[in-house]
């Protein structure tokens, strides 16, 4: 099928995209970023927006760069941006690590990070990194800027708080110190394919014991999230095999997994702590 008709807006700055979704929106204008997501669900008519809203000529909304300990990245800044390291030490490992989970090489091309959050897949691979790491998003409206914390951002399937009329114009991530390890875990059927279950864990190890545990599960529930229980399973304790077993266990039984054609719950709970005994492995090794 082909798209239904839409009015197509290039914008050339921030201003006017603002603009432009302020005064769109409410007869469903949408922003086009990368178009991975939004171009085929046109094609399959499942969305019909009015009005397109091009940010892809706005150099502005390319800025990766580190500011005030966070690394800044713009609505336009795309998947394969991260293939090789953004910023030195384990963020900019962590970042190409995860990566290469996602999709195929055409689509890493053309899709963005921003895009990916906006769009809120709960198997997405980045909202997994901006939920456990704790990104803070930057929404532009007609009304002025706002931060959003990744804990409130995303609200659900494809769901999260910014409003129609918000562009997500920049995620800032923390940046990580250099003894920060990680570990990062994706069980998907075929190589490229969304994630059933997977975990990104990032830790330091102190006196032979775990320091500063972040566990976050993603592509099991409605959201990526961090699993408080499997962290206080990890905090203070040495990083043994039974220690990353109990939190994998915790990790587990915290979910209230989603079920569908791919995993009904108990498959998607099993992963889960597959998953993050796997990524604890990674990360204290
Ligand atoms: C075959 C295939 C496999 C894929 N596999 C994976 C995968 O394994 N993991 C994964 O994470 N993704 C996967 N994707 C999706 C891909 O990563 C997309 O690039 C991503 O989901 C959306 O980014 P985009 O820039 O293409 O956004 P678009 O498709 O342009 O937009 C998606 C939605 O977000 C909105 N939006 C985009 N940017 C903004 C913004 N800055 N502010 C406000 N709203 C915005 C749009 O209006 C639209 O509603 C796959 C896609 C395909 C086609």
């Amino acid at each position: 099928m082909k798209p239904a008709a839409f009015a197509y807006h290039a914008p050339a700055s921030v201003a006017e995209a603002v603009a432009l979704l302020g005064a769109l929106a409410a007869e469903d204008g949408r922003i086009l970023a990368g178009g991975q997501s939004l171009v085929p669900t046109m094609a399959f008519r499942l969305a019909k927006p009015a009005h397109l809203i091009d940010i892809n000529g706005i150099a502005a909304l390319e800025k990766l760069a580190v500011e005030d300990g966070h690394l800044s990245i713009g609505a336009c800044a795309r998947h394969a941006a991260f293939h090789r390291p953004v910023v030195a030490g384990p963020l900019g490992a962590l970042l190409t690590t995860v990566v290469r989970h996602i999709a195929h090489y055409p689509i890493r091309l053309r899709g963005t990070f921003c895009g990916s959050l906006a769009h809120a897949d709960p198997a997405s691979e980045w909202c997994l990194v901006a939920a456990t790491l704790g990104a803070e998003m930057t929404a532009m409206s007609t009304r002025g800027a706002r931060t959003i914390a990744a804990a409130d951002f995303f609200a659900g399937i494809m769901s999260t708080e910014l409003a129609e009329d918000e562009l997500l114009a920049a995620a800032r991530l923390p940046l990580l110190s250099n003894d920060t390890r990680f570990g990062f875990c994706e069980f998907s059927r075929r190589a490229g394919d969304y994630a059933i279950a997977m975990t990104l864990a990032t830790l330091r190890i102190e006196g032979g014991t775990i320091v500063d545990p972040r566990v976050g599960v993603g592509g099991a529930e409605a959201s990526p999230r961090r699993i408080a229980q499997a962290e206080a399973a990890l905090a203070g304790r040495p990083p043994d095999a039974a220690v990353l077993r109990a939190a994998a266990d915790a990790a587990a039984d915290a979910i209230e997994p989603l079920e569908d054609i791919q995993a009904d719950a108990a498959y998607r709970r099993d992963l889960v702590r597959a998953m993050t005994y796997r990524a604890l492995e990674r990360a204290c090794a």
